[in-house]
């Protein structure tokens, strides 16, 4: 069966997930308390309600126990976004995403159990950071608050060697977890395998050991 997905707030980021879910092919329940922005999600997605979530009885109304992934993208109104992720999860629904504001925002909904947190912006914020230190860093995820994977342009001076020759592991501690080229991606490249100027490096590590990498070495590549 498909799984069912309802995102809360038709904001920009809301919007942005129910139409990139939608393009997958999922069946997304739209739910917002404005009018208006039900009426311009109306035609996108499987079903879309006006409902304010802070209503534990309208909640229960649109069946939203039975979702298996529910995402509130309310934004500003930090109350709301906190009440109704507590009713969600005293309602038990499967998995519950949040978006947070702030720091503290982000706390409270850990606290209460929301089962995932995400802050885009902080999380551009941050990618961008990494991007302006060095050109050479075309992406960047934090896997935890100590490890990072980054995305690393080989220029010019590493063209021709080897991974054994790069030496990253003991220079820096990481790892290459793959090597991108053009369409082609070597996973788990073996000590051997020769880099060209132009490939992407896919590297997992400790955050400061990344920072290290990328503000030492990849700048000089
Ligand atoms: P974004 O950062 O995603 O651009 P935004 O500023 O566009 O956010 P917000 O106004 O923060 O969006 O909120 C997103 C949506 O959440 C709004 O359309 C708002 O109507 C809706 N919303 C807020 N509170 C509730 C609620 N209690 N029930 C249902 N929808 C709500």
């Amino acid at each position: 069966m498909k799984k069912q997905f309802a995102v809360i707030g038709l904001g920009r980021f809301g919007g942005s997930i129910c139409k990139s879910l939608v393009d997958e092919g999922i069946e997304v329940l739209a739910i917002d308390q404005d009018e208006e922005k039900v009426n311009e999600f109306a035609s996108l997605v499987t079903q879309a309600v006006i409902a304010d979530t802070t209503d534990e009885k309208a909640l229960r109304g649109l069946g939203i126990r039975n979702f298996d992934h529910v995402i509130v993208a309310i934004g500003d109104d930090i109350q709301s976004s906190i009440l109704t992720t507590l009713i969600l999860v005293e309602m038990e629904v499967k998995h519950v995403t949040v978006k947070a504001q702030n720091d503290y925002h982000e706390k409270v909904l850990s606290r209460i159990g929301a089962d995932e947190i995400i802050h885009p912006e902080r999380d551009i914020g941050v990618r961008i950071a990494h991007n302006v230190v060095s050109k050479n860093v075309l992406d960047y995820l934090e896997l935890s608050d100590e490890y990072s994977i980054v995305e690393l342009a080989a220029g010019p001076t590493i063209d021709g060697e080897t991974i054994v020759d790069l030496d990253l592991r003991s220079k820096y501690g990481c790892n290459i977890l793959a090597v991108k080229r053009e369409e082609d991606i070597n996973v788990s490249p073996r000590p051997e395998a020769i880099i060209k100027e132009g490939d992407i490096l896919i590297v997992i590590g400790a955050d400061d050991d990344i920072n290290r990498l990328e503000n030492h070495w990849i700048d000089e590549t």
